[in-house]
């Protein structure tokens, strides 16, 4: 078993499913999409994927595990598997898991987040642990709201005593307000090479903080009661400027270091880092992805950063599978998969 054609890659039909199927095809593995009864669509219309395997619910992966044992698949992680699966049904899986289980609790649980990004001396927002204490905008953050749905600014503990009720009984953190700009930064760290990359940046688009801006101040006053939302729509490519570069790298090989000792053997393969750029030039980072994010989808044909390292077109989802098929070539799957 020591070429990839023998070898399968899996992963669930959502988020970055298409790149990380077109990748594995580009490096000679079988593609397998695992899609939800009905969404099988664009795995079919895009020809990524060598074999579907259909199941009513994402919740019902286990029932088909043991095909894809039998197939010697690799299961990729993605944002919507995270979400879908759960850390406890996830950690429970048998079927060959690219990357490090022990890094999930990490990234999903905010405080423990806060830790392993404190350790690496990386900038996060303030946190107001007493809502009394706010003296600067904010924004509050309800535990598991996925895609900053009913996330709300306050200024002031009044402002936050009001906007909090009408979210009764909600967990929340209440975060320092970062003016800048929005940057996600994609990182790829191989545990063969013992290298970072940079694979690229993107900026997402949010529904309705987005196009508020597209009316007048005084209609905005008027709408008073439109509340901004962050739910991603989508991701624009980003290039920034080169002067920041050195700062993106040493934050990068910062969060691997410090993983090293919290979740050992540490994070590898692709993560991201997310956060707020300010006039300044500092980074803010309010999250860490340890997993492939969907704002590298924009590059299924490299970024203009792969462009500079790769000769070929190389996608987060085609390097991972690389990664793989240099693993098993050298018989050292064990070292990046579980
Ligand atoms: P996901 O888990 O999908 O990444 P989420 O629900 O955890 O999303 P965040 O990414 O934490 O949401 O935040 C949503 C958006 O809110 C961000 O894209 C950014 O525009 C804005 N935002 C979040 N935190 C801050 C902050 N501290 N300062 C300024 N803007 C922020």
């Amino acid at each position: 078993m020591g070429q990839a054609k023998e070898w399968s890659i899996a992963t669930l039909g959502s988020h970055s499913a298409l790149q990380i199927l077109k990748g594995a095809k580009d490096e000679g593995f079988r593609a397998i999409a695992v899609c939800e009864r009905g969404k099988e669509r664009p795995y079919q219309l895009f020809r990524v994927a060598d074999e579907i395997i259909l199941v009513d619910s994402f919740k019902d992966f286990p029932k088909v595990e043991q095909q894809l044992i039998d197939k010697h698949a690799v299961v990729i992680p993605h944002g919507s598997f995270i979400a879908h699966m759960g850390i406890d049904e996830t950690e429970r899986m048998r079927a060959r898991y690219y990357g490090n289980k022990a890094i999930l609790r990490w990234e999903s649980d905010r405080s423990m987040e806060r830790e392993w990004l404190t350790k690496a001396r990386i900038d996060i927002p303030h946190i107001f642990d007493d809502p009394a204490r706010i003296d600067r905008p904010v924004i509050v953050k309800f535990h598991g709201a996925g895609g900053g749905k009913g996330y709300f600014l306050a200024k002031s503990p009044a402002d936050f005593a009001q906007k909090i009720e009408s979210h009764p009984g909600k967990k929340y953190q209440i975060q320092e307000y970062i003016i800048g700009v929005p940057i996600y930064i994609h990182y790829f760290f191989s545990r063969l090479t013992g290298e970072l990359e940079i694979m690229g940046f993107d900026k997402r688009y949010e529904s309705n903080v987005d196009s508020i801006g597209r009316i007048s101040a005084r209609d905005q006053m008027a709408l008073a009661s439109v509340d901004p939302s962050y739910v991603v729509v989508g991701n624009s490519p980003l290039v920034i400027r080169e002067s920041l570069l050195p700062k993106a790298i040493e934050m990068g090989e910062s969060v691997v270091e410090a993983s090293r000792g919290i979740a050992p053997p540490g994070l590898f393969g692709p993560f991201c880092l997310e956060g707020v750029l300010t006039p300044e030039q500092r980074f803010v980072i309010f999250e860490i992805s340890a997993r492939i994010v969907a704002g590298t989808n924009p590059y299924v044909q490299g970024s203009p950063y792969t462009a500079l390292r790769y000769d070929e077109p190389m996608s987060t989802g085609r390097r991972i599978a690389r990664d793989i098929k240099e693993a098993i070539a050298q018989g050292r799957l064990d070292l990046v998969t579980q």
